[in-house]
């Protein structure tokens, strides 16, 4: 194996572990939770070895680099998941390549995503990514919608063509009540989940916990954790 395989490969040995001891702790089977590998800002080749060391889903957070990137892994057997902030601008490329997009936060992305799932001919999963900091009414400051909008949205993308309605996504947030208490975020993000699934039921992925808190995520009752410098390094500067 080359250096950068060995390295990826232990990386992931380790995020596997912290995997099956939180699932475990949690008395929860190990195949109720999915990895997902977040690749932003590194290469196609790391996305191409991490494919060849069996990872299924990664995730990308800027159309721009995510883009050609799908592109030259297009050969691979991966899930792509988008999981940035997305301006509608750039969705027309998204459902190119993603499979699933995270952080539907307002009712004008639902729009363009559909007409453009429909004019693609792709079915696209949409999580509601939800500001567990947002004010009634509000958006997060890093995007999501605040807890009282997730019905409405809920709705329009459940009628929208093109799309299905996949779940919920959260970041754990710096500030407002939640700041520094990631499991009571991410058991709030399992209540509203919850609340959800009784309107809509095969809207089940609870989609939370980064490299730093995916033990609380699969506490909280998690289905996917989105990890990326756990398994690929420290990135350098913003991402
Ligand atoms: C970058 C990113 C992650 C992964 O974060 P790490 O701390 O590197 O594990 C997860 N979710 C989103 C939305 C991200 O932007």
């Amino acid at each position: 194996m080359t250096d950068r395989k060995d390295e990826l490969a232990a990386n992931l040995a380790r995020v596997e572990e912290r995997i099956a001891a939180a699932c475990a702790a949690a008395g929860r089977g190990r195949d109720e939770v999915t990895l997902i590998v977040v690749t932003k800002t590194y290469p196609a080749s790391d996305v191409r070895i991490l494919s060849e060391l069996g990872v299924r889903h990664v995730a990308e957070n800027r159309d721009q680099d995510a883009a050609p990137k799908a592109a030259e892994c297009s050969d691979l057997p991966l899930t792509w998941h988008f999981v940035g902030q997305l301006q509608t601008n750039k969705v027309r490329s998204v459902v190119g390549y993603a499979d699933l997009v995270h952080s539907v936060d307002r009712s004008r992305l639902v729009t363009t995503l559909s007409k453009e799932a429909v004019r693609a001919g792709r079915e696209i999963g949409c999580l509601l990514q939800v500001a567990l900091d947002a004010g009634v009414g509000g958006r997060g400051e890093r995007g999501g919608v605040a807890p009282d909008g997730i019905e409405e949205l809920a709705g329009l993308v459940a009628g929208a063509p093109g799309l299905r309605l996949a779940g919920l996504m959260t970041v754990a947030p710096l500030t407002g009540e939640y700041a520094g208490r990631e499991q009571a975020a991410f058991e709030r993000l399992m209540d509203l989940s919850t609340d959800l699934r009784r309107t809509h039921p095969t809207a089940n992925m609870v989609s939370a916990g980064m490299s730093a808190d995916l033990e609380q995520a699969v506490a909280a009752g998690a289905t996917h954790v989105r990890v990326g410098s756990a398994v690929l390094g420290v990135r350098p500067g913003l991402g």
